[in-house]
């Protein structure tokens, strides 16, 4: 494991590189200076989805969802919730697809939400159906 990894700024999507020892002690973004372990999931568009899937070397959680699902609803405040307990091991991230559907589509996700691990490009796992925090924390753990 390499000292220090690619981060993608969750405010505005600079790849950062940062020790991993750093990423306890609050660091910054060398670009827009605001902090890049925020423990938020943060609303991904078609650029800063390739961007953050494609490039981070910190595993991201991406919640495909769309605005009429009554269960991506329901499921929306333990997701945030498990992007807090996971700050610094995963970034969380949310897709609307409703609003990017030509990003969603090459995944082929049949029902929402699913929710898909990736790493540096690669899908690593996917889960589909609303699931609770701890169940979410728990799948993420065993998958990064
Ligand atoms: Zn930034």
């Amino acid at each position: 494991m390499s000292d220090s990894l690619h981060y993608v700024c969750p405010h505005c999507h600079t790849t950062n590189r940062i020790a991993r020892a750093q990423l306890g002690n609050q660091p910054s973004c060398g670009s827009c200076h605001q902090p890049l372990v925020t423990g938020e999931p943060v609303a991904l568009d078609a650029d800063s989805f390739a961007r953050h899937t494609g490039r981070s070397q910190l595993p991201v959680v991406v919640d495909f969802w769309a605005p009429w699902c009554g269960p991506c609803r329901m499921m929306a405040p333990g997701f945030a919730q498990a992007a807090k307990t996971l700050a610094g091991q995963a970034q969380f991230a949310k897709l609307d697809t409703e609003a990017h559907p030509q990003t969603s589509a090459p995944f082929g996700i049949r029902s929402i939400p699913t929710m898909v691990v990736f790493k540096e490009g690669k899908e690593l796992a996917r889960i589909s159906g609303a699931l609770p925090p701890g169940e979410i924390v728990r799948w993420v753990q065993s998958v990064i």
